[in-house]
């Protein structure tokens, strides 16, 4: 996941080591709402956690930072094994044509509609950072590298399937997973680096993804803000300072951003969930910026006026209306220039919106009874500006409905104190398959139409 620039809310690490009792418990046979598949797919994970946590500890121990092709492709190559020996049909895409080790994508086909599950291989941590293995703290907690983003969710959905696959229901399900190789730092082209999990939402009636989310197990997220990357171009005329506002000169290439830049904090700073920050600012006689947008160089003088400025900023947006609208009225603004100037605004790519659609309220109100049902409590959205953007944005748009954060729960993940609540991997990998089961065995039903 890519985190926002948003501190982890206190109170939300408190709940984990506080309010987390709720969901180890589980109702007893006599009493359970769960069918009788549902309580054998229960068992199973049950009698599994020994092998699963076994599995993330191997994984959290081959580093897999973005950059490290050969350890992406080394937990991708154990996961594959585990995929095969469930039936499916497993594939590695190349990641060459996007500089990036690639994707893991597993198969299983069956008559039920078609489920996408979204993991990923990779994690922030390079082989030189200090951060490289799994670490037990105590009964409940370990630290790790990627041990919640997102190692622990990839598990979790392995163990669901396995599951699924014990009780005898995997048979008539239709699952396609895809674990990308570079979640958190996406290869280029953009198009190309997601073009396989894109290709793999298509038909899908629902898309999962295992991110570990807010890291509050009460809370799953079906709206993640898109982020894209936008660059302002300013020209004036460049002169002595003493003839500036002048007829022949104009007002600059400085006064002219300055002028977008508060036209864009005027009109848009209030819209929620909507915004944008200039992040990267060069102007003067003779400016550059790199293709990243996080270097530059600018020289001029206090007596001349500035030909050039160049502004690199993001844009973040809740729905591709929302996206639309700022886009446009950005570009407006760019239109009215100061005497004398030229602007021009260019958008990248970059992540798509997830917006909170009725069909992703649905599948959060399955995942939440689901969990009621496994006697785990209630599952709520979470604020989507406390969620990042991720791969489930890009697939969210090509599906009726989609979830993220079904992943294992834990705190300050992409930082060397990454820890993950262990009590939380068999609740977790029960819900997930409860769920999963769900979506195939009530197909059709008011339920789970868009
Ligand atoms: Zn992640």
């Amino acid at each position: 996941m890519q985190i926002p620039f948003v501190p982890r809310s206190v109170a939300a690490m408190a709940i984990g080591a506080l309010v987390i009792a709720p969901f180890i418990g589980g109702a007893t046979a006599a009493q359970s709402p769960l069918s009788s598949t549902e309580r054998s797919i229960v068992r199973s994970v049950d009698a599994h956690n020994g092998d699963a946590l076994a599995l993330l500890v191997r994984l959290v121990d081959i580093n897999s930072g973005t950059t490290n092709h050969a350890g992406v492709r080394r937990v991708a190559d154990i996961l594959r094994a585990q995929f095969d020996s469930l039936g499916f049909t497993t594939q590695w895409v190349d990641g060459a044509a996007f500089h990036r080790a690639g994707h893991l994508v597993a198969e299983h086909p069956g008559p039920g509609p078609k489920i996408l599950i979204i993991g990923h291989l990779d994690t922030v941590f390079d082989p030189d950072s200090p951060f490289q293995k799994f670490v037990r703290l105590d009964d409940s907690t370990a630290r790790g590298p990627g041990v919640i983003d997102m190692k622990g969710g990839d598990v979790i959905a392995l163990y669901a399937l396995r599951a699924l696959e014990e009780a005898g229901a995997l048979d008539s399900m239709h699952v396609v997973v895809v674990y990308d190789g570079d979640e958190e730092d996406a290869g280029a082209p953009l198009s190309a680096a997601r073009h396989t999990l894109i290709d793999a939402a298509h038909g899908a009636t629902a898309a999962l993804g295992f991110e570990d989310g807010a890291g509050d197990p009460r809370t799953a997220v079906i709206s993640r803000r898109g982020d894209i990357s936008w660059t302002l171009t300013t020209t004036g005329h460049t002169a002595h300072s003493s003839q500036i506002f002048t007829t022949e000169y104009g007002a600059g290439a400085v006064y002219e951003a300055a002028r977008v830049l508060d036209a864009f904090y005027t009109q848009l700073s209030t819209e929620r969930y909507l915004t944008f920050n200039p992040g990267v600012v060069v102007g003067g006689t003779a400016v550059s910026l790199d293709s990243t947008l996080s270097a530059g160089t600018a020289a001029g003088k206090t007596n001349v006026v500035a030909d050039t400025m160049v502004v690199a900023g993001d844009l973040r947006t809740l729905s591709p209306a929302q996206l639309a609208h700022a886009e446009q009225v950005m570009q407006s603004i760019v239109r009215h220039n100061l005497p004398g100037t030229t602007a021009h605004l260019v958008f990248a790519d970059g992540y798509p919106p997830m917006a909170p659609t009725a069909g992703n309220k649905r599948l959060l109100a399955m995942y939440d009874r689901a969990s009621r049902d496994l006697g785990s409590g209630p599952v709520v959205a979470v604020d989507p500006s406390r969620a990042g953007a991720a791969d489930v944005s890009f697939v969210a748009n090509e599906v009726p409905m989609a979830i993220d954060a079904l992943g294992l729960s834990g705190h300050d993940d992409h930082s060397p104190q990454e820890t993950a609540d262990l009590r939380m991997l068999p609740v977790q990998t029960k819900r997930a398959a409860i769920l999963m089961y769900r979506l195939t065995a009530q197909t059709g039903t008011h339920a789970i139409t868009p």
